[in-house]
């Protein structure tokens, strides 16, 4: 039954459409960019094409909001490195966004997708809480690794091509 088996939750149909992750990845890229210049960031990208149907712009908010992050926790490198990594496979689509920050103690990892959980001076809590809505949204799942390499975000999403 395709997309309307996927939609569970109440969805405005308009926001949905058909998109090219690469599309969408370069534009958050652009916002991105000052930021990752200004700090002297190494970024790298491995991106697959993979057309999907999404909520593009929230979409957009999950990737800006998990770059953000990224860009907050490589501060205290001399090293400073962030990766995105798109992989289609299966019916599903994977992103990862990945940086070389302090690892995340596993009690805080089991906390960072709840509603205003900060460990920022600054830090509104907010931005995590948002990807998991969105994604969920769209019956994916958004995690968190992190090991003393380095944290991952990992969202997987489902391929839906279109509604029927
Ligand atoms: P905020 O950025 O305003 O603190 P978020 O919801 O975006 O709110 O993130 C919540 C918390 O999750 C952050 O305060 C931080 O402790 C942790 N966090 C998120 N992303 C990372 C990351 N890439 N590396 C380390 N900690 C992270
Ligand atoms: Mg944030």
């Amino acid at each position: 039954t395709g997309f309307l088996s996927f939609s569970k939750k109440p969805i405005l149909d308009e926001v949905y459409k058909t998109v090219e992750i690469r599309q969408v990845l370069y534009d958050v890229e652009l916002l991105i960019t000052p930021r990752l210049v200004g700090e002297n960031i190494c970024f790298d990208k491995h991106i697959e094409p993979c057309t999907l149907y999404c909520y593009e712009e929230g979409l957009k908010q999950v990737m800006v909001n998990l770059l953000n992050n990224a860009i907050d926790a490589v501060q205290t490198r001399l090293n400073k490195s962030i990766r995105v990594i798109s992989h289609c496979e299966g019916g599903w689509l994977q992103l990862t966004v990945e940086n070389n920050g302090e690892m995340i103690p596993a009690e805080i990892v089991e906390n960072l997708f709840q509603p205003f959980f900060t460990t920022k001076q600054n830090g509104t809590g907010i931005g995590l809480s948002i990807c998991k809505n969105i994604i969920e949204k769209h019956n994916g799942t958004i995690s968190c690794e992190s090991t003393e390499e380095s944290t991952r975000f990992i969202v997987r999403l489902p391929i839906a091509t279109d509604r029927l």
